[in-house]
């Protein structure tokens, strides 16, 4: 008797589970930029069941019964944002040098709950870790799994360097400390061992592959944008990536080691601070994303400055480096280069990403291509176009909103005032935090 009961117990809750998932949510949006036309629509219906998009009306929709509605009439709505280059494992500090001996592994995972909460609670619905090591990976499951807020992560886990390049862990230690670190570790000298080390990759659970393919600006290493990695060993990694459906995204400030990678076939340029028109038809041939992380430029040419701020050996590079990106970025967005929203945020503050609309704009892009830049274009960047990247019947429920329209101050991007992931709301519409 007291076994049927449970058991009745048990029909009743799972009944009332699926009552509750037929359940719609219709936001109400005063101004939506659906990602894909270019003119904002006004007065409009989005309906939300479990987490998907399940249809969008014009003007409000009346609720059906058990339907909650989101008032968003005096806000403007827009697809979730997409940042394609961020560290959610650290994040700048005058101590970011000593951190690395003085915290362990769970130091750095709490950590990096804060800056995954931040960045979501900012609007950055999606975004690419593009380097740490492998507390990333359990992050994003941890995510995943509901048990810490933070937006949907592809993560490449650690990044692959080779000896002595940007992403090689032991830079700058002392000798006995350095050791000879390897592809488990991120480290490579050859063809094979570029494939090993994207089969370690795949091993670790990692979504994607980053190589550093020219040298980098916070590395301790003197060398900021030189070629790092032969033809042969990014074409090696590029083709084993392939058979793992791994997208490759090449870190490269220098020309050459630029154009390197993007003859071998990796899906996106990072930064790409020394672009040339060689390079720029490169990516145009190719069809390579560029993501240009003017935010980063910006932030280590202004940190530079405050002494001491960086070790010694970064400081000249960061004074070098940084303030050429937004001219960069000008030239590539002229010249008809694929370019998708990053800002390397770690090495700035997390949840300021949106500071980096504003330097787009100001580089000459239009408001409504920067914030496609960080939709449809990111989305295309991540292999999910069919589920990410706009406001249409069938796709992911990732929708965020401003009070003010973007296309008319771009400034109010800043401060995202609702979230919502997966169909579940995070902040604002009365419903969220
Ligand atoms: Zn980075």
């Amino acid at each position: 008797m007291i076994k049927r009961l449970l058991f009745s117990g048990w029909l009743a809750f799972l009944f009332s589970a699926a009552s509750v998932s037929a359940q719609q949510t219709l936001l109400h949006c005063g101004t939506l930029i659906d990602g894909r036309q270019n003119a904002p629509l006004s007065q409009m219906t989005v309906v939300v069941s479990g987490n998907k998009i399940v249809r969008v009306d014009k003007g409000y929709t009346a609720p059906g019964s058990g339907d909650r509605v989101v008032d968003l009439k005096n806000k403007t709505v827009m697809p979730g944002l997409m940042d394609m280059h961020v560290h959610l494992e650290s994040e700048t500090s005058k101590d970011g040098t000593l951190k690395r001996f003085t915290l362990n592994p769970p130091d750095v995972a709490f950590e990096s709950t804060r800056y995954a909460r931040n960045t979501l609670m900012a609007g950055f619905t999606t975004v690419r870790d593009l380097g740490g090591s492998g507390v990333n990976i359990s992050l994003r499951n941890a995510i995943n799994r509901g048990m810490v807020v933070g937006p949907r992560v592809f993560t490449c886990g650690k990044s692959i360097a080779t000896t002595g390049g940007h992403a090689d862990p032991t830079n700058g230690y002392r000798k006995d400390m350095q050791g000879d670190p390897g592809p488990a570790e991120g480290v490579i000298n050859s063809a094979e061992e570029g494939r090993k080390a994207v089969r370690q990759r795949y091993k670790e659970g990692s979504d994607l592959i980053k190589i550093t393919a020219t040298g980098g600006v916070l590395s301790l290493a003197k060398d900021g944008s030189g070629p790092q990695f032969t033809e042969e060993e990014i074409k090696a990694i590029v083709d084993m990536a392939k058979d793992y459906g791994f997208k490759v995204a090449a870190h490269a400030h220098g020309a050459e080691g630029m154009k390197r990678a993007i003859r071998a076939g990796v899906t996106s340029i990072e930064h790409g601070t020394y672009l040339d028109d060689e390079a720029i038809a490169l990516f145009k041939k190719y069809g390579t994303f560029y993501v240009p992380t003017i935010l980063a430029g910006r932030t280590v040419a202004d940190s530079a400055k405050i002494p001491g701020y960086y070790a010694a050996i970064v400081t000249p590079k960061a004074l070098a480096v940084g303030p050429l990106i937004q001219n960069t970025f000008a030239r590539a967005y002229k010249g008809g280069v694929k370019i998708a929203f990053g800002t390397d945020s770690g090495v700035s503050v997390h949840g300021r990403n949106a500071l980096e609309f504003e330097f787009m704009t100001e580089g000459g892009m239009p408001p409504m291509a920067a914030i496609q830049s960080a939709t449809l274009v990111a989305a295309e960047l991540v292999g999910m176009k069919e589920q990410l990247g706009s406001v249409e019947a069938g796709k992911l429920a990732d929708l965020v909103a401003t009070d003010e329209n973007p296309l008319q101050n771009i400034k109010t991007l800043r401060n995202v005032t609702f979230v919502m992931k997966d169909g579940v709301v995070y902040k604002g519409g009365g419903l969220g935090e």
